[in-house]
């Protein structure tokens, strides 16, 4: 005979309890997602760059490229344009490198000189901006100064 068993435990549903388990920072995954289409465009023109970059270190287009460039001169000039516009390209990859880690971060948007909070507007014609507009008119000016 049964001791007066208890009836048949219930599982208290446990599906319902681990989905209301609250997802680790919950408040700046939303914040990141604010950004994700600038990171998108950032991250493909990062790897554009990137191809463009290597594609030239490949094949340096030299003299063949300029078959009329008989000069040294004119060699020489094209060599420093190339390399100048290499140097901007890594140093853009540089920059885009370091939005994507201040998405990250999520400081990304975020104004290095007064801390407000860049206008998305700007961040998307400029997503590689660590400065609101006035802080950017501010520096332009120091750098006129400084001239
Ligand atoms: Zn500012």
């Amino acid at each position: 005979m049964k001791a007066d068993s208890p009836p048949k435990r219930m599982s208290p549903a446990p599906s319902v309890v681990q989905s209301v388990t609250p997802k680790r920072k919950a408040k700046t995954s939303s914040q990141g997602k604010k950004y994700v289409v600038i990171r998108r465009n950032l991250e493909r023109q990062r790897k554009a760059l990137l191809e463009e970059v290597v594609e030239g270190l490949a094949n340096p287009k030299s003299q063949e490229a300029f078959p009329d460039v008989s000069d040294q001169a004119s060699a020489e000039a094209e060599q420093n344009f190339l390399m100048r516009i290499r140097e901007r390209e890594q140093r853009l990859v540089k920059k885009i490198d370091e939005a994507l880690a201040r998405m990250d971060q999520d400081i990304y948007g975020i104004c290095e000189r007064c801390e407000e909070t860049i206008p998305y507007p700007r961040l998307k014609a400029r997503p590689v901006t660590t400065l609101c507009i006035d802080c950017k008119t501010l520096e332009e000016q120091e750098e006129k100064s400084r001239r």
